[in-house]
């Protein structure tokens, strides 16, 4: 008889998770914004290459983080913001998996500069594929400074999976609107080869929309808010004259975290029955507050979607809370003159 089976090395084991964490640029720049946002930001600066293929780096003005822990936020698992098994039904930070930092160590060559308040020195760490290549204390502003170049570099068959520099670019800004959508208080900004596409500066929901949509949207938006017991809703639903025929401007954040539900979407949009045509889609940002003891975002590495406990009462909140956002607004039904 002999033994077949042994231990991943760190590395290969790094790899294979980096797989489901990061399948293209946009999903690193998730990552990055997200632990810039947990860090405590007030201003994130973002600049990419090539549409974030050569390069995507994330300055953040948050509270940086030690040598040791420097070195251990590459470790898989490693994390500062869950300890115990109770915690993860009660999170509040976007991060709790402590899996972005090593997956995307090892499928790219990934810079880091990190100083904490009042600390003299910073740390300057460097780690391509997992392994780290330098580790030395630096002279850097507070905060984190992450840069992540050449995404996978080591895995070319993924590599050769990534589209055009402009779909690419498109899901980076996605990603990007998400994020600086959920954050109306912290301050955004993204250069794309020397372009400064956006510059947000912190303010209310309703000057971030503008910022992050355009000018036009500004006679658009219904202030939409409701509180109950079970959770609270506020935002922006747009007027419905200008819903449009496409999707892709709708956004739920749960406890600021953007989600996707076709469930919830169908609230919102039964909601405007009669006032527009059934195949047209609402532009929506909508927040809802709710226990985190409700709801599971574990259900998925990139928790886009999460799980609610109840969620017919969240489909009967959100319709009622719009319906009457319209109703406040004197939206007029459109009259159906081909009966
Ligand atoms: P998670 O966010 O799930 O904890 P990550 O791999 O994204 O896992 O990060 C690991 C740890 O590194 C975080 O828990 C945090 O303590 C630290 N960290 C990562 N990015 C930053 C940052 N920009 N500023 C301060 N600390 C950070
Ligand atoms: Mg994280």
């Amino acid at each position: 008889m002999s033994d077949v089976i042994h231990l991943l090395p760190d590395a290969i084991a790094n790899q294979i998770a980096a797989g489901e964490v990061v399948q293209r640029p946009a999903s690193a720049l998730k990552e990055l914004l997200e632990n810039a946002v947990d860090a405590g930001a007030t201003k994130v600066q973002v600049l990419v290459k090539d549409a974030g293929k050569t390069l995507i780096q994330v300055i953040d003005d948050g509270k940086g983080m030690s040598l040791t822990d420097a070195r251990m936020s590459f470790e898989r698992h490693a994390t500062s913001k869950i300890r115990n098994s109770d915690d993860l039904f009660s999170i509040r930070t976007f991060g709790f998996r402590g899996e972005a930092l090593a997956s995307i160590a090892a499928v790219a060559q990934v810079e880091m500069k990190t100083r904490q308040k009042g600390e003299e020195l910073g740390t300057l760490i460097q780690v391509e594929g997992s392994d780290v290549k330098k580790q030395e204390p630096t002279a850097c502003p507070e905060g984190t400074c992450i840069s992540m170049k050449n995404l996978f570099f080591n895995v070319p068959a993924r590599r050769n999976f990534l589209k055009s520099n402009s779909v690419e670019m498109k899901h980076l800004v996605e990603e990007f609107q998400r994020v600086a959508l959920s954050y109306p208080q912290i301050g955004f900004t993204l250069i794309q080869n020397d372009m400064e596409l956006f510059n947000l500066s912190p303010g209310k929901l309703s000057q971030r929309i503008v910022g992050v949509f355009g000018k036009s949207y500004q006679e658009q938006l219904v202030a939409c808010q409701e509180d109950t017991p079970h959770l609270n809703i506020k935002g922006y639903i747009g007027k419905p004259e200008n819903s449009k025929k496409t999707r892709g401007e709708q956004y739920f954040f749960v406890n600021n975290r953007f989600i996707k539900s076709n469930y919830l979407h169908h609230a919102v949009v039964n909601a405007y029955e009669g006032l527009m045509s059934s195949d047209m889609q609402p532009f929506y940002v909508l927040f809802l507050e709710i226990d985190p003891t409700h709801i599971d975002i574990n259900v998925h590495p990139t928790k886009t979607e999460i799980k609610f406990d109840d969620e017919r009462t969240v489909y009967a909140v959100i319709r009622s809370a719009v319906k009457q956002a319209l109703g406040a607004h004197n939206v007029v039904p459109t009259l159906d003159f081909s009966l």
